[in-house]
């Protein structure tokens, strides 16, 4: 099965208008590795922007959270819809931020999953697990759990991606072993098979994330089950950026490769 490798930058409560600029650079250049998808996901107020600056490119433009609803009394809140009419083409669901500074368990995400589903949304849908659920050998019963409880309905190769992002590796600097890696993205490959069927499993693509950056995504993205990076911090600056963009591609790194 041919997976197109994804690599998605999350830039989180960072940025502002100026911060586009970044964004301009790679948006420039997305064409030019035509074997990788190239997205973007900015806070909400740069979304509109970032998508008009993004028109005519191949970079696409995400959310980084959706509510459930389509409409509705949610003060504060951003349905899929308002993602999608905002120049959004996918949007992160239950991102391990989400899920410990908002509470949002499993059932709430694959409700975020199902709504980012219905609006014509990709859902990034993430999973992982914390460093003392490591430390106790839970790893994968932790991801076994929350694979099955945080996938709706419906879910697709074509309508979902699955982002595994340690939490204790997220803006640590720290990352699991290949083997490590490895091991967990066969595990969650087998387990799409046996909840989805074997077929949607082997279509469905897997990013890694969670310290990912110019240094360790050659390695990190050739890995076995690996098809793509969800990036924070190194996605801020196109300078980090691009070179892991190449990577998946196998390209050269650097602003002035391809
Ligand atoms: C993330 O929060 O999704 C992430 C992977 O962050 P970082 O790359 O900064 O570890």
């Amino acid at each position: 099965m041919n997976r197109k490798p994804l690599v998605a930058g999350n830039w989180k409560m960072n940025g502002v208008a100026a911060s586009l600029a970044e964004l301009e650079l790679i948006a420039a250049r997305a064409g030019n590795l035509p074997a990788v998808e190239i997205a973007l996901c900015p806070p909400a107020t740069l979304v509109a922007a970032a998508a008009a600056r993004a028109a005519g490119s191949a970079l696409r433009i995400g959310g980084q959270d959706c509510h459930a609803k389509a409409s509705g009394a949610h003060t504060g809140d951003l349905s899929a819809e308002m993602r999608a009419d905002a120049g959004a083409s996918l949007v992160i669901v239950g991102h391990s931020e989400r899920r410990a500074d908002h509470g949002e368990g499993d059932a709430a995400v694959a409700a975020k999953a199902a709504a980012a589903h219905r609006a014509g949304l990709t859902a990034i849908i993430c999973v992982g697990e914390t460093e003392a659920e490591r430390d106790q050998g839970q790893t994968l019963d932790i991801i076994g759990r929350q694979l099955a409880g945080s996938l709706p309905a419906g879910t697709t190769a074509a309508n979902s991606v699955i982002a595994y992002e340690p939490v204790w590796a997220i803006g640590t600097g720290r990352t699991p072993t290949e083997a490590e890696i490895v091991e967990v993205h066969g595990f969650i490959r087998a387990r799409l098979a046996a909840q989805l069927g074997a077929d949607v499993a082997a279509g469905l693509r897997l990013l890694y994330g969670g310290s990912v950056k110019p240094s360790n995504a050659g390695t990190i993205l050739k890995l076995a089950d690996v098809d793509g990076a969800l990036v924070g911090g190194a996605s801020l600056k196109a300078d980090d950026f691009w070179p892991i963009a190449a990577a998946a591609g196998s390209a050269g790194p650097g602003l002035s490769g391809p």
